[in-house]
This record gives C-alpha cells, sequence and structure tokens, in this order.
C-alpha cells in the first residue's frame, strides 16, 4: 500500500521547484523505514494548462486533488485584470479548505532579526472579508443595500452616498468559527503545543469579532489540557514584534490571519522558507506562500526551502511524521551549512557559489542519511 498523492506542478518557477520537492519527499520516505511509499499522480493547473484545456483549473485536476489522500501543490499565476478568477481561491472554496496553516520557524542559518521563533498560525479560510461578497460603488445593488442597512440601523446612516460608496460584508458564524478553533486545539494537542491565542477586534465588532471570540472561549473549554488567551489584534502585532516567544499557536479570522502570517513569516526570514497549508474534510492541499516568480522561471535559480517544507506538513498529515522529522532535520542541516543553498540564502545575492534548485534538492536527499 502506498499513499496516493496529487501533485499539482504549477506554472512560472511551479514545475522546477515540485519536481525538487518530489525527490526530496521520495527519498524521505525511503530513508525512514518504518514509512510506507508515495503514489504519485500528477495533475496540471495554471498559465501553462490554459492554451490547451482552456481552463486554469481543467475538472481533472480537481477530481485528482479529490482522489488522493493528500495534494501538494506549485504556485500558480493569477493574471491581473484578466478575468480569470484565482486557481487558489477556487480550490481552496470548491474542496472547503477550511484551515490555513502556517507554521514559522527559525532555521539556523536563514537570515532574520529573531532566531528563536517556533510560531503556527491557523487562519480561516471561508469567510469574514475574505467571503467575497462586495458591492460595488455607483450599482444599482450596492445602493439598495445601503439604502436597506440605513433604513434598519436607526440613527446611523453607513453613508450619507449611496451611489459613492463600495461596501465589503463580513459574515463571522458560530460554525465555521468553531471548527477553525477547534482545529487550532485539535493540531495543538496533536503537535505537543502549549498554547492557543485567539486574535480578534471583539471590542470593536462586537457582533462578529465578539462572536469569534465568545465561541473560541467556549471550544477552549473543552481542552482543559491545552492554555488559553486571546489577544486583539493591533496589540497581537506588536507583540509579535517585540516578544513572538510568548506566543504558541495563534488561531485568526481570514482577514487578520493573512496579514498575521506574512508578519509572522517576516519574523523567521520571509517567503523563501514560509510553508503552508490548507487543510478541510475533504481534501488538503500543501503549499508554500510565495507566488509563481515568473521571472525567474526556467533558470533552476530559485529557493526550493518553502515548498519541500510544506510537503514535511504533508507527511506529517498522511500520518509519516518520522519522514517528515526526518526531512525538516536534513532541510535544516543544508540551511546551516550554507554552502549547498541558492543565492536568496547567501550573505550576497550575487555570490558565486550559490547552487541551483535542483542541486539544493540534492544536497538535502545526501543530507537524509546523516540526520
Ligand atoms: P512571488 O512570491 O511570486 O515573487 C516575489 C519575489 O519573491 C520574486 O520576484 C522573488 O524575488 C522572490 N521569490 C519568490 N519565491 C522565491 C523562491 N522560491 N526563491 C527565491 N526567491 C523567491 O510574488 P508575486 O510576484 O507577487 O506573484 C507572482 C504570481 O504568483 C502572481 O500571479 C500571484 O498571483 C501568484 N501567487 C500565487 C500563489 C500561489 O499559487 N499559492 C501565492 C502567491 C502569489
Amino acid at each position: 500500500m502506498a499513499h496516493n498523492v496529487c501533485l499539482v506542478t504549477g506554472d512560472g518557477i511551479g514545475p522546477e521547484i515540485a519536481e525538487a520537492t518530489r525527490r526530496c519527499l521520495d527519498a524521505a520516505v525511503a530513508a525512514t523505514p518504518e514509512a510506507t511509499a508515495l503514489h504519485w499522480t500528477v495533475a496540471e493547473a495554471g498559465t501553462d494548462v490554459m492554451a490547451t484545456a482552456g481552463t486554469p483549473l481543467p475538472a481533472a485536476t480537481v477530481d485528482a486533488i479529490r482522489g488522493a489522500d493528500a495534494c501538494l501543490k506549485a504556485p500558480i499565476t493569477t493574471p491581473v485584470g484578466k478575468g480569470f478568477r484565482s486557481v487558489n481561491v477556487h480550490l481552496r472554496q470548491s474542496l472547503d479548505l477550511y484551515a490555513c496553516l502556517r507554521p514559522c520557524k527559525s532555521y539556523p542559518g536563514v537570515r532574520s532579526r529573531y532566531d528563536d521563533i517556533d510560531l503556527v498560525v491557523v487562519r480561516e479560510n471561508t469567510e469574514d472579508l475574505y467571503a467575497g461578497i462586495e458591492f460595488e460603488h455607483g450599482t444599482a445593488e450596492g445602493a439598495k443595500l445601503i439604502e436597506a442597512v440605513n433604513a434598519l440601523a436607526t440613527g446611523r446612516k453607513i453613508t450619507t452616498d449611496p451611489a459613492g460608496t463600495g461596501v465589503s460584508i463580513k459574515p463571522i458564524s458560530v460554525e465555521a468559527t468553531r471548527r477553525i478553533v477547534r482545529f487550532a486545539f485539535e493540531y495543538a494537542r496533536a503537535n505537543g503545543r502549549q498554547k492557543v491565542t485567539s486574535v480578534h477586534k471583539a471590542n470593536i465588532m462586537k457582533f462578529t469579532d465578539g462572536l469569534w471570540l465568545e465561541v473560541s472561549r467556549e471550544v477552549a473549554a473543552e481542552y482543559t489540557d491545552i492554555e488559553f488567551e486571546d489577544r486583539i489584534v493591533d496589540n497581537m502585532c506588536m507583540q509579535l514584534v517585540q516578544k513572538p516567544e510568548l506566543y504558541d499557536v495563534l488561531v485568526l479570522p481570514n482577514l487578520y490571519g493573512d496579514i498575521l502570517s506574512d508578519l509572522c513569516a517576516g519574523l523567521v526570514g520571509g517567503l523563501g522558507v514560509a510553508p503552508g497549508g490548507n487543510i478541510g474534510e475533504k481534501g488538503a492541499i500543501f503549499e508554500a506562500t510565495h507566488g509563481s516568480a515568473p521571472k525567474y522561471k526556467g533558470l533552476n535559480k530559485v529557493n526550493p526551502t518553502a515548498l519541500i517544507l510544506s510537503g514535511m506538513l504533508m507527511l506529517r498529515h498522511i500520518g509519516e511524521r518520522a519522514a517528515a522529522d526526518r526531512l525538516e532535520r536534513a532541510v535544516a542541516a543544508v540551511i546551516a551549512a550554507g554552502k549547498d543553498v541558492t543565492y536568496d540564502m547567501k550573505p550576497h545575492r550575487d555570490d558565486p557559489t550559490a547552487v541551483g534548485t535542483a542541486e539544493m534538492a540534492d544536497a538535502i536527499i545526501r543530507a537524509l542519511s546523516d540526520v
């Protein structure tokens, strides 16, 4: 028996980092006696497949992801203003991948202002201002909505200029909040974490973030083995910059989660080392935080670490913890040695000793037998 995993190769730098990652994951599993092999199904998405399939997300790709135990996805370009919706957003919605998991950990050798960070950001992926319920200014629907709200909000008006105002709606539900906060606690429990911090702005948005906080507290009461606290989002930003070591697992509504996960990636050295996963009951897609960096396409130049670490998260998700830990140690060893790393990890970006994407993967594979 093998694990069925789907590999979406993406576009831009996607195919080269996908191949580097696939080789590292296969080697990590092969080097771990108790691990089960991976059976890969390769699927396409993005601008490269658009020409032949007429869509950036062929139905066969969605089916392959649905049919797999988990999916590793390389980045995909979202053309600005060309009208097709983001493949990433479409996948998250169609598979109901409600939890976005972003661990942010310091690895010695990665240049950063901090050296001992080990945070996990859990972001709600389906609601909030990101739900995409928006009304453009100047439209009849937008004006109608504003007038209806003005009529309901006795004594207050959301605007006196309905035609000149755009509106975004922020839904926060009991159900979606409960499942994401549970996800955070279950993750904490399964991964030996001590504390969950729920982040909100409940002092101002009493019926959305206030509900989030209330449900967070209810769920926390079910997990007496894990410490719980809450923080107001602006204070949380300051605390993360001043004393990030105080925090462990953070759970946040969609918009704050988006912003704070980049803040936390910045604490540990940026996008090159920031892995992630989008997880739901019907599937899980693991991907780097960075994009398709089209200008580096085909140059065998970019850093494969973020996607390899995303693959490491996928191994944990499918129960291959020992292989995942081995892979993480090998990645850490190569980064710490600082020799076989890509240009962005060298002290100077034009360092002639920098290696290519494939060669960094080769070094990680060699390190697997020593860690
Ligand atoms: P980007 O992350 O692709 O690139 C920004 C810069 O970061 C690059 O120019 C490069 O200098 C650096 N960089 C990124 N990845 C790197 C790596 N692995 N190694 C070394 N350096 C790296 O961001 P962008 O330019 O804003 O976006 C490009 C495209 O990617 C857009 O179409 C965007 O929509 C898409 N995107 C996709 C995803 C995804 O598929 N999950 C995520 C973010 C952005």
